[in-house]
């Protein structure tokens, strides 16, 4: 496979904070339909990686390329249109809202169309809910408030207002802090879902899980990649053991 064939490449990636290298010389693909899950010690750079794509932080060398597209130095709310969703661990949802309103106020109303802007009618807002809801597991749960859900519909709800706008790639932090192991379990099956036609990149530290979902892992130690493959390859990577185990 080629580079340009791949969904995300990012290619040599460095980012300094006041001459620390936080990402050193970094490069990763990820396909399309990937759901690619990457730990790391404590601060190896997991976040900042994932701030660089989202264009929350600009990168000092290297290159992020989405589609072919070049994204490095593109604009944050560029970056959401041109397709890449990014979910952070505490979920900024709209509490005294429904389910229904949450999601639909996260469909973007005009969209491009040979260069001029479309309005979608009612119905097709409508039917784009109802479609996300079932997807995250609340197709019957519309009319209830946000505030009153449970901590993991919570966050399912968080990521259906980040499907309602339509991403190729979809980057989740720790999506399962604090739940149950029901919600675990659900949140699984809902992540094996939504990365079929997408890209998912999930930053996790709970082992279980990452076994659970990850069909690929990528192991990040000191702003670098130290290990990428199956689980099973990277947790028997002597390099990797040494990390975790502190030799
Ligand atoms: P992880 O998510 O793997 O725990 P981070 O990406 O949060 O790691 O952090 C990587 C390193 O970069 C840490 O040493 C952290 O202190 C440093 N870092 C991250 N963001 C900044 C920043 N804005 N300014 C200075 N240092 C930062």
């Amino acid at each position: 496979m080629s580079n340009t064939d791949f969904a995300l490449a990012v290619e040599d990636l460095t980012v300094s904070f006041d001459g620390f290298k936080a990402i050193n010389g970094l490069t990763l693909y990820v396909d399309r339909n990937e759901l690619r899950v990457i730990i790391g010690p404590n601060g190896a750079g997991k976040t900042t990686l994932l701030d660089l794509i989202c264009g929350k932080t600009r990168a000092s060398h290297g290159s992020i390329k989405f589609k072919n597209q070049e994204m490095t130095r593109m604009a944050e709310h560029r970056i959401v249109r041109a397709g890449i969703g990014r979910k952070f661990q505490t979920p900024s949802i709209y509490e005294n809202l429904s389910v229904f309103k949450n999601l639909e106020v996260s469909f973007p109303r005009g969209r491009s169309v040979f260069g001029a802007l479309a309005f979608r009618c009612d119905s097709e807002v409508k039917d784009r809910v109802q479609a996300v809801a079932d997807e995250i597991g609340l197709g019957d749960a519309l009319d209830t408030e946000a505030g009153l859900l449970s901590h993991g519909q919570k966050q399912w709800l968080e990521i259906g207002m980040l499907l309602m706008q339509e991403p190729e790639l979809l980057m989740l932090d720790e999506p399962i802090a604090g739940m149950s192991v029901r919600e675990r379990e659900l949140t699984a099956d809902l992540l094996q879902r939504i990365c079929k036609g997408r890209s998912v990149i999930v930053i996790e530290h709970d082992m279980d899980f990452v076994k659970r979902i990850a069909h690929k892992v990528t192991v990040m130690h000191q702003g670098r990649i130290l290990a990428e493959g199956s689980m099973d390859q990277v947790q028997n990577d002597p390099k990797v053991i040494d990390v975790y185990l502190g030799h």
